[in-house]
């Protein structure tokens, strides 16, 4: 039995970065960059107005005429007399000659002549070629997550296809005579399957969205088979149920029959214990044990990681804080608890029901309580870590 850092480590140390692909920018929405990006252009790329107004030479005269108008899309490079200006619109190229734009709004217009009433300081309302970005500069460095203002900012450079990388195809494998699918009849002595619907929901939020669910009876043949045939078709595995130590858990075997090498096998902590990380070739495997809720811590705290790593995060564990505890609270069970907790601006409560079989109050819950197994007594109002999950 290893302790949770060092589980977390082990995971970290064997977490490969997946495969580089090109995809459209359109379609790159959560993926992390594989590659930095320099701008092909400069933004913008030529002397813009950033106003409805009139440019013009600057100068202490106040009245101009009006000999020209260019709009959003215009190209007039005209040359300027000095007590001529031209009417122009919000995005407009900006004559050569022009340095100042003033706004519409402070000027007076009659027949074909402009009087400034407030008179702007030099380069007003301007927006200079590159100012946005130069060419040839960083737009964004390998490892940042494309966000739609990313798509955006690649957008207005013209960039249409970036390098990322890949999402990791993933497998959810789940164990279990007694299980039932929701929507069918209850027969005695069953129970509603819902490891496979969370894990799927939990998979969403770092933005895996296709997984695919395969389900197997507690017998070690199927469940070798179906454990070969994830391994041949998926790159992430997470196994759901079957990996305690009961007559009927299979999947340890099953797993080592198809040569996955086992990282580590049962933390010290609660919930979560039966937990098994391990490999073959990049290919990761986690049997998650089959209570829901150590199903699903188990899932934040370390398949969470895992995925991050392989889509390509730099920063892959949940973040933790500080919150003051509301109430005394004792760990005698010489383990790392990740408590179930609600916590605001400043302070966190630990929630009822803690069974590792339940999920009435994770479903409430919006962040896990750490308590390491080297801390037995904690005080009302003592400053302890969460870990936000929502
Ligand atoms: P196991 O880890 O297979 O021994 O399962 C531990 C407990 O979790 C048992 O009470 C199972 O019935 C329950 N369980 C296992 N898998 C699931 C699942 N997919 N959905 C709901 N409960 C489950
Ligand atoms: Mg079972």
């Amino acid at each position: 039995m290893i302790q949770v850092d060092q589980a977390l480590s082990i995971i970290a140390e064997n977490s490969s970065k997946m495969p580089v692909k090109k995809i459209k920018v359109s379609k790159s929405l959560g993926f992390i960059l594989a590659e930095a990006i320099y701008s092909p252009i400069d933004m913008p790329p030529f002397r813009q107005s950033a106003m409805d107004g009139y440019a013009f030479v600057h100068s202490e005269l106040s009245t101009f005429s009006v000999v020209s108008s260019s709009q959003a899309g215009d190209y007039s490079n005209l040359k300027l007399g000095l007590n001529e200006a031209i009417r122009i619109f919000t995005g407009a190229y900006v004559p050569d000659d022009a340095d100042t734009v003033v706004m519409q709004e402070h000027t007076t217009a009659t027949g074909s002549s402009v009087h400034i009433d407030i008179l702007p300081v030099p380069l007003s309302n301007v927006r200079n070629k590159g100012e946005q970005i130069e060419k040839g500069k960083l737009v964004l460095d390998k490892n940042t997550i494309i966000t739609s203002a990313a798509i955006g900012f690649f957008a207005c450079l013209g960039i249409s296809e970036i390098k990322v990388y890949s999402k990791p195809k993933v497998a959810i494998l789940v164990t279990g005579n007694e299980l039932v699918k929701v929507g069918k009849k209850l027969p005695k002595g069953k129970i509603y399957e819902s490891n496979s619907v969370m894990l799927e929901a939990a998979l969403k939020q770092v933005g895996i969205k296709k997984t695919i669910v395969f389900r197997v009876k507690d017998n070690l043949k199927a469940t070798s088979k179906m454990v070969e045939s994830c391994l041949a078709h998926f790159d992430v595995i997470l196994i759901s149920g079957g990996i305690s130590v009961g007559d009927y858990d299979f999947v340890k075997e099953a797993l080592l029959q198809n040569g996955v090498e086992e990282l580590f096998y049962k933390i010290n902590q609660k919930p979560g214990k039966p937990l098994f990380f391990g490999k073959k070739e990049e290919k990761l495997v986690f049997a998650l044990p089959g209570n829901p809720a150590s199903s699903l811590t188990c899932f934040y705290v370390y398949a969470l990681p895992a995925l991050k790593k392989r889509l390509g995060f730099t920063d892959i564990h949940l973040p933790k804080m500080n919150r003051k505890i509301t109430t005394d609270f004792h760990n005698n069970t010489g383990k790392t608890l990740f408590l179930k907790g609600f916590y605001n601006d400043v302070c966190v409560t630990v929630l009822e029901s803690q069974s590792s079989a339940m999920l009435n109050t994770f479903a409430v819950a919006n962040c896990f309580i750490y308590v390491p197994h080297t801390v037995a007594n904690i005080q009302e109002n003592q400053e302890i870590q969460i870990i936000p999950f929502n």
